[in-house]
């Protein structure tokens, strides 16, 4: 611990710090608080997926600001709200507000196995504490800079799903940026991230693929699309375990222009594709309710076709697997998708044993879940509601990413644009973490021992970061 010094800028993680998954920091600056994001860990469940809330008190956060729908950066949320001290303000943008409502009620729909083995409610919170948290929660627009008390935040457009966004904080003219998960890859409908107009003295960002090079997009959606085919052509069933939202929307855009494109052979019902996926059903008025928020290309398809490009015409809706008629060759979107339980993982359980089926991994796979594991292509797999009974694993095993983080190259250009002289690493696992720290700081090795000397920080879960800032800082 450094000396409490007034003018020591402060970070830590309660969670997110060399991991993936529970994201949630805390900056403090000049007497302010700051919290970003409120996740919880896909590999663990109850209390042991929070963040760690204990070592921190939550009463002093002045606000709390989420960057986007997904579980790692939002499923804490109503808990933190309704179940702890915390009374500052939350702010997030009007399409991931929208998707929060229904994500986490089907959240906790799903981890509603509630009652554990010694009779207790193991539930983090209930479906009221759901409705109560959302009425508190307020929203802010892309570009628009809200002033809480001396704290002055802007949303920007960061990629990665429908709503998401990176922060830029000013306290007393120090500029901090908070990625929060970005892409900047163009894609079928969203913007990709920019680098905001105003400097940042502290750049906050995610190593997900650490020093990872992705294939072009091109490639990888021909191989995607050409890998599916020669599967279903030879009578192969293709799982895809994909999140209920966000780029699974990514996948329907390129499935349903393939299957056009090759109507004759698969279209008509002749090979089907399914999301079997209630909530994504009630999400879809979402994504054509924001168009307007998306990128020029699938507005101007709107505009074009007058009709709207999230209406698919090859996929079919399934809102469970009762009503579903396994014959023949399909392909079918799931969640979740790390494959805990719940539709991804009985399907995974139904077909790995036939050796003509594909389990296609498309998204980010936390350790400890199912879809790490069953990438070490085992011989055999757990069932999920009988741990002693073991399932023969013949599937054939493929991961094409298109999970949209940034992979290595345009990390560092974008570090580079935003030109900080502080770099907190977040969101990563700590060895593609650890080689992102090494590549980064050999990066900016000429401006050692300069004025203009980087310094890179990768800290684990409740470990300080402090940085001195000698007097107000003077807006650049
Ligand atoms: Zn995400």
């Amino acid at each position: 611990m450094s000396q409490s010094s007034k003018n020591a800028f402060k970070f830590f993680a309660l969670g997110g710090g060399n991991e993936v998954g529970r994201s949630c920091h805390i900056l403090q600056y000049k007497g302010k608080t700051i919290m970003l994001d409120a996740g919880i860990h896909p590999a663990y469940q109850g209390i042991a997926s929070l963040p760690f809330y204990d070592d921190f008190d939550l009463s002093s956060v002045d606000i709390l600001l989420i960057s986007h729908f997904h579980l790692d950066h939002a499923a804490s949320l109503p808990y933190v709200m309704q179940r702890t001290n915390f009374k500052g303000r939350v702010f997030m943008t009007h399409p991931t507000k929208a998707i929060y409502r229904w994500l986490l009620r089907d959240f906790v729909r799903v981890t509603s196995i509630g009652i554990n083995s010694t009779g207790e409610d193991d539930n983090l919170y209930t479906d009221e504490d759901l409705v109560e948290s959302f009425d508190k929660i307020e929203t802010i627009d892309y570009h628009s800079t809200v002033d809480v008390n001396g704290i002055k935040f802007t949303a920007y457009h960061a990629g990665h799903v429908l709503g998401a966004a990176m922060f830029q904080i000013e306290i007393a003219g120090l500029r901090v940026l908070f990625t929060g998960d970005y892409s900047r890859e163009t894609d079928r409908h969203l913007n990709s991230a920019e680098v905001p107009p105003l400097s940042s003295d502290i750049l906050i960002v995610e190593s997900t693929f650490g020093t990872a090079t992705h294939e072009p997009r091109l490639s990888r959606e021909k191989k995607l699309t050409q890998l599916i085919h020669t599967t279903v052509s030879q009578g192969g069933r293709v799982l895809m375990p994909v999140f209920a939202l966000g780029r699974a929307q990514e996948l329907m855009l390129i499935l349903d222009e393939f299957w056009s494109q090759h109507a004759d052979e698969l279209g008509g019902g002749q090979v089907p594709i399914f999301y079997a996926s209630d909530l994504a059903r009630k999400c879809m008025s979402v994504f054509q309710t924001y168009v307007n928020m998306m990128n020029d290309d699938i507005r101007k398809k709107f505009r074009d076709s007058q009709t709207n490009p999230f209406i698919f015409k090859n996929i079919s809706y399934l809102k469970n697997l009762e009503e579903f008629q396994d014959f023949g060759p399909s392909v079918m979107l799931a969640s979740p998708g790390m494959l805990q339980s719940g539709i991804s993982r009985d399907l995974l359980e139904r077909w790995c044993p036939d050796d003509k089926n594909l389990v296609l991994i498309t998204g980010y796979s936390v350790e400890g879940t199912m879809a790490k594991f069953i990438m070490l292509e085992p011989d055999t797999i757990p069932s999920v509601n009988n741990p002693e009974i073991t399932i023969p694993r013949r599937c054939q095993v493929e991961e094409i990413s298109f999970a949209a983080h940034v992979d290595f190259q345009e990390n560092l250009e974008f570090i580079e644009k935003i030109n900080a002289n502080n770099i907190i690493l977040v969101h990563g696992e700590s060895n593609p973490m650890g080689r992102l720290k090494s590549a980064l700081l050999s990066n900016f090795a000429s401006l050692k021992g300069t004025e203009n000397e980087v310094h890179v920080f990768n800290p684990r879960n409740s470990v300080e970061v402090s940085v001195e800032y000698t007097g107000t800082k003077i807006a650049k």
